[in-house]
Order: C-alpha cells, then structure tokens, then sequence
C-alpha cells in the first residue's frame, strides 16, 4: 500500500514516520508513506501557499494551484483509488472505514490549513471527505497521520502478532476486554485467575463475556440491534 500525504507542515510527520510500527512497516516495505511539501508546487516566487479569502473575513485559504499541480503531478504517475480530504465536516472516521481503506493501493491525504481549502479543491479534485471527530484541529495534519496510523496497523505483517489487530476495539462489534501483565500481584491487587490457569477455553471465554459487559456499561449503542 502507498500512502501521498499532502501538506504545508511536512516537519509534522517526521517523528510519527520515524517511530513504531510505522517505522517497522516502512522499513518492511509492507506501506510506503510520501510526504509532500504544498510549497514545492507553488509557482510564487515567496512559495506562498495561502491566500486572504474572496468576500473578506478571518483566516487564509489555502489556494488551489499549488494542491492541484501535486495532484496532478502524482495522477500522472500512478492511479489513486481516492484523493481524501480531511475535513471536520467530512464522514466520522471509524473502524469500517480503516478496515475498508487498508484494502486499497494507493491513496492521496490533502491536509487542509488556516480556514481550510479552496473550495474548488472540493468539489472537482477530491474523491472522499473524512472527519476523525467532531472538534477542530489546526490543521489536517494529525488527522492524516491518525488514519495513516489505523491502516498500517491492519496491513499483514505490520504488527507482531497478526491476529492482534482484529481483538482490537470495534472488529467484532464490542470493545476489548481487560489486559493484565506481570507482575502477577501489585501491591495487593491480583490479576484474575482464570488468566493465570493456561485454560485456553476458559480464557476465551472471560475474554469475551468482559468485552460484553464493558460494551454494555461504556458503548451500549454497539449492542443495539445484536
Ligand atoms: N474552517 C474549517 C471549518 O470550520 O470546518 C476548519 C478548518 S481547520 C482550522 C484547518 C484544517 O484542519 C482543515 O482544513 C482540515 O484539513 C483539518 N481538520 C481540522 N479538524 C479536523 C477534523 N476533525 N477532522 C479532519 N480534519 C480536520
């Protein structure tokens, strides 16, 4: 899988490539991850990027040219199956989505700056519009790398453990159930048995009937309709 990120603030992702299993994933060729600098694709002389808004009002527009010339660019050289934008007003980002994303081959994040894009970036460039929540960032950056994130974990290999991301929150329906490690009793308070009896059946079990009871009390909307 490839991923082109789009940005103005490309120092913003160099720590999150650098670290992890994004670092691992990269190095394994399992996803190969592009930032582009908005501002090597400007034709200004001061490579500006933004723009005072048509109709007045606070906050610069990030303008058209330099976004779509680095589309263009990287259309040229492969196709993408979207061109994503985050946006806060674009569809909540969830668990489904990243599943269905990791599927892909290639993809395009625009990171929108300031009051966002020029709107014409929207209506006529960009194939898909997602949101990771209904609050406001600066800028799309962390949202960029918060869905770079959720698809490398799916994509085989990339985790040590491949299985470990479908017991992960939202797969199935219900949130994870409770993680203990060593030491087996800290200061009085003991792990629960039955993760000490090597039972695997029982384990399963307690797994799954703590992953429905923590659904219950925290996400009851995830039952609705079982
Ligand atoms: N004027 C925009 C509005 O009110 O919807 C907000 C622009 S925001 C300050 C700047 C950029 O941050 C956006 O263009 C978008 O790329 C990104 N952004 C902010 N919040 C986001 C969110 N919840 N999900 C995805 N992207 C977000």
């Amino acid at each position: 899988m490839r991923i082109d990120i789009i940005t103005c603030l490309p120092g913003m992702f160099g720590g999150f490539l650098d670290e992890s299993i994004m670092k691992r994933a990269r190095e394994k060729n399992i996803m190969e991850i592009h930032v582009h600098n908005l501002r090597d694709y400007t034709n200004n002389r001061h490579r500006q990027v933004d723009d005072y808004a048509y109709g007045g009002g606070a906050g610069m527009v990030l303008m058209i040219e330099p976004i779509v010339n680095c589309l263009r660019k990287l259309q040229h050289e492969r196709s993408y199956d979207e061109v994503i934008y985050l946006s806060p007003d674009g569809e909540l980002f969830v668990q489904q989505t990243a599943n269905e994303l990791s599927m892909k081959k290639n993809l395009i994040l625009l990171s929108g700056h300031y009051k966002g894009v020029d709107e014409r970036v929207r209506t006529h460039f960009i194939t898909r519009e997602i949101s990771i929540g209904d609050y406001v960032l600066s800028g799309g950056e962390l949202p960029a790398a918060v869905v770079t994130d959720a698809l490398v974990r799916l994509l085989p290999g990339a985790l040590g453990d491949e299985t470990s991301a479908l017991s992960d929150s939202y797969q199935d329906g219900l949130v994870a159930p409770p993680a203990y490690t060593r030491p087996e009793i800290f200061e009085g308070i003991k792990v629960p048995d039955v993760l000490l009896s090597g039972h695997a059946a029982n384990i399963e079990k307690w797994r799954f009937e703590k992953a429905v009871e923590r659904t219950e009390q925290r996400r009851p909307d995830l039952l609705k309709g079982k």
